[in-house]
């Protein structure tokens, strides 16, 4: 409880001594392995235990309500830093950025109001950022969440469903609401849980999506045989440890340096 509450007082500052901050992870097109977006991936370099991975403060971070103003730094943040990297680096045009949004940034108002905000401010082309929610908040209200992502969608921003698979939601709900991406589970991909039955799960996701118009990504491919089997499948895109960890800025933006020029045009 002790460790909490310092933890919690931490966290508050953290926000206002920027101590937070983004690592990217690419996210490549199975088919060609190049880079086409990144995914945000949020940080906290705490004075004393040093870089915090976010499963020791997001969680606090949601509880404490903390969620709603770190969330916005990390959008904005993200935002800015891809317009930066469109205007730096021919390689980047075109780039996605993709951001994490929890259940409670989601179901408080005000989340749309500051994504358009984000993007006026930026100048950032609004098909270039996609936010990602997980299972949880698509079944927390309905109603409410079928009229907030319509009007993200008005606002042309993309809505990808994260660690799909891991949750016990409905189907139906896909073909009812705009969604324009699947990322599937690392659980599916990699590793001990890649085995037969998860293949068939694979294969069954990537169809469904298919015919629901929705594009699908791999998560935690780390290996070539893994990547191999996506191939097989036609999975659209794949992230994993196989192409790099999510790495800081100056790293990602060398990354994007290093695009081949013949990769660039023609994108999704
Ligand atoms: P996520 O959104 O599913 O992000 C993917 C996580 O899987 C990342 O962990 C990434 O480092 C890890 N990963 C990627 N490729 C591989 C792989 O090949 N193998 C393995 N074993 N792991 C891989 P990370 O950065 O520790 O983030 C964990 C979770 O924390 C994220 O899962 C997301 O749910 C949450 N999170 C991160 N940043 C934010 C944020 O800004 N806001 C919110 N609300 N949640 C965030
Ligand atoms: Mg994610
Ligand atoms: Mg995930």
């Amino acid at each position: 409880i002790l460790e909490a509450i310092s933890l919690e007082a931490d966290l508050r500052q953290a926000l206002t001594r920027g101590e937070l901050l983004l690592h990217y992870q690419p996210i490549v097109g199975v088919q060609t392995e190049h880079i086409e977006g990144f995914e945000a991936l949020v940080r906290w370099n705490h004075p004393v235990r040093g870089l915090v991975p976010p499963a020791q403060f997001i969680p606090l971070a949601e509880e404490t309500g903390l969620i709603l103003p770190l969330g916005r730094f990390v959008i904005s943040e993200a935002c800015r830093q891809m317009r930066i990297w469109q205007q730096q680096l021919p390689q980047a045009n075109g780039l996605s950025i993709s951001v994490n949004v929890s259940c409670r940034q989601f179901v408080k108002d005000g989340l749309v109001e500051h994504v358009a905000g984000v993007l006026a401010e930026t100048g950032l082309d609004p098909a270039c950022l996609k936010l990602e929610l997980t299972e949880s908040v698509l079944m927390h209200n309905a109603r409410h969440t079928a009229r907030e992502l319509n009007r993200l969608k008005a606002l042309g921003v993309k809505i990808a469903i994260d660690d799909f698979g891991t949750g016990y939601s409905s189907l139906a709900y896909l073909r009812q609401l705009p969604i324009d991406h699947l990322k599937i589970d690392r659980s599916f991909i990699s590793g001990q849980g890649a085995n037969g039955e998860s293949r068939e799960i694979v294969k069954s996701i990537i169809t469904l999506a298919r015919s629901l118009g929705i594009t699908v990504i791999a998560e935690g491919v780390e290996r070539a045989d893994e990547l191999e089997r996506l191939r097989d499948v036609d999975c659209d895109n794949a992230q994993g440890f196989m192409f790099s960890r999510p790495v800081d800025k100056e790293a990602a933006g060398r990354l994007i340096r290093d695009i081949a020029d013949a990769a660039c045009g023609g994108r999704a």
